[in-house]
């Protein structure tokens, strides 16, 4: 059996990602209420019970609000960088796992490469999640793409990639001028069209799903953070799915 994955919802509005392999379940930010997580890992066919640890890629409240009640409840571990976790110290007591860039840990069967991306916040995160087979690519949240991002996400079998703003609808959209600025900025978000860029250096032909995440209510739609990446795709476009901010996305298997 493989390593498979599931969106509990992405978008400013929250966001978490579950990442299974065998009996290992574990998730990826929880921006939720705890009442509205249990709701949506229900859809999924899972209960909190059943994981076995959360990640924390940040600290803003779309990936961390729901993280503090969701472990005391689920009596599992957070990981998460310093100054990202730092703000939950106390309350996670020895729960809190302070993890580095670079600095592969595991969880159950599953292995999780962390790497450090442009965004503003304290100490971003993201990850590459792997059983030793398929490589999950995990990016939200990030202002720029790096050479260490681009090099971390290599030989992904499958990517969640966050195409967050049109540059057009951001101009012409409601947000008051220094927010959108620092959307756009290098510590902001992605654009599609940067997202675009990156997933034309990364495909390679076993790279199986493509799902486009953390798309804005406001500043995009889906249509067009899908035809930015359908561009780019040389070959077989129904690979690319959409992680939505109330349905999130079902069960695959790179
Ligand atoms: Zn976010
Ligand atoms: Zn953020």
């Amino acid at each position: 059996m493989t390593l498979c994955f599931a969106s509990l919802g992405s978008g400013s509005e929250g966001n978490g990602l579950l990442v299974q392999h065998q009996s290992t379940l574990i998730l990826v930010d929880c921006g939720f209420s705890l009442v509205e997580t249990e709701r949506r890992l229900n859809r999924l066919g899972v209960t909190r019970q059943d994981l076995q640890g959360i990640l924390v890629t940040h600290e803003h409240s779309d990936h961390m609000s729901g993280v503090a009640g969701l472990a005391r409840q689920a009596q599992c571990p957070v990981y998460g960088s310093f100054g990202t976790l730092e703000p939950l110290l106390e309350e996670l007591g020895s729960k809190a796992c302070i993890i580095r860039d670079e600095e592969s840990f595991s969880i159950g069967s599953l292995t999780i490469h962390p790497y450090a991306v442009p965004h503003d916040s304290r100490e971003p995160l993201q990850f590459v999640i792997t059983d030793g087979d398929k490589r999950l690519g995990i990016l939200t949240d990030t202002g720029s793409i790096t050479p260490h991002i681009e090099q971390s996400l290599s030989g992904c079998h499958a990517l969640l990639l966050e195409t967050n703003y049109d540059p057009d609808l951001l101009d012409r959209g409601p947000y008051p001028p220094a927010l959108k600025a620092r959307v756009r900025g290098n510590f902001g978000h992605l654009s599609n069209e940067a997202a675009a860029q990156l997933l034309h250096r990364l495909d390679h032909p076993n790279l199986r799903w493509i799902v486009a995440a953390h798309i804005s209510r406001k500043n995009n739609t889906p249509q067009l953070a899908c035809e930015a990446l359908t561009r780019v795709l040389s070959h077989a476009p129904e690979r690319l799915l959409l992680a939505t901010h109330d349905t999130g996305l079902e069960w695959l298997t790179p």
